[in-house]
């Protein structure tokens, strides 16, 4: 997701108190942001935050961070915290692949990756979140028994997800092809703004649960 280029929205984001402004000074010391001992999730590319502010919501005794690539974006995130706002919920604007110099070992307890960018040509294919050398940066930052968790409607990138854990020490502990129909995996699903729209169009989810 690239919305238009909107006018002075790094300046508001620089402003915000929801946006860590230099993450990579909170390595290793993420609770003192929230000032509590409770459990970090990331959701990592989180658009316009619709998702992790209703698990937010939902959680009280969670914390949430959500990392977005443009700022762009993320200012339609702050809009929304500003109009209701949760003392459980952060966001950093980062690319993803500086998650290693964010975080340290094992500081995260979940990760979700909600309809990442597919990335269609083979070139970029270690660009798409789902990816060896992303799961490679998951793996240093998640706890050793956290898990990750991916939804799309993209098939293509779905098959591209299953094959790339083979390649690696994660496992697959639960898989759907069709998230909406598959009522023991919809149990407690919050919907992305991205599930809403392909959904309502008919475009079955996959979904699968990852550990190590
Ligand atoms: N998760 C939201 C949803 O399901 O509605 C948004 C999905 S949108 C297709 C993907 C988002 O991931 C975009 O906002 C994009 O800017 C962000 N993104 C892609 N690659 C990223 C990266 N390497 N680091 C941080 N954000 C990234």
């Amino acid at each position: 997701m690239r919305l238009r280029n909107i006018t002075g929205s790094k300046e508001m984001i620089a402003e915000n108190e929801y946006v860590i402004h230099e993450p990579k000074e909170q390595k290793g010391k993420w609770k003192e942001i929230f000032g509590n001992d409770a459990p970090i999730r990331l959701e990592i590319g989180m658009g316009k935050g619709r998702f992790l502010m209703t698990l937010a919501k939902e959680n009280p005794g969670i914390n949430y961070l959500g990392i977005e690539k443009y700022s762009s974006v993320l200012l339609r995130a702050l809009q929304k915290m500003e109009a209701e706002p949760l003392p459980n919920i952060r966001f950093i604007r980062m690319d993803a692949e500086e998650l290693c110099d964010v975080f340290a070992e094992e500081e995260v307890d979940r990760i979700y990756l909600n309809f990442s960018d597919p990335w269609p040509k083979d070139r970029h294919a270690k660009r798409r979140l789902p990816s060896r050398q992303f799961l490679e940066r998951y793996d240093k930052v998640l706890k050793k028994d956290g898990i990750l968790e991916f939804k799309t409607d993209n098939r293509d990138l779905c098959d591209f997800a299953v094959e790339e854990i083979k390649e690696t020490k994660w496992k697959i502990d639960r898989i759907t092809y069709d998230l909406h129909h598959t009522p023991e995996m919809m149990e407690g699903n919050v919907m992305t703004e991205y599930e809403e729209r392909f959904s309502s169009q008919g475009s079955p989810i996959c979904k699968y649960v990852v550990s190590r």
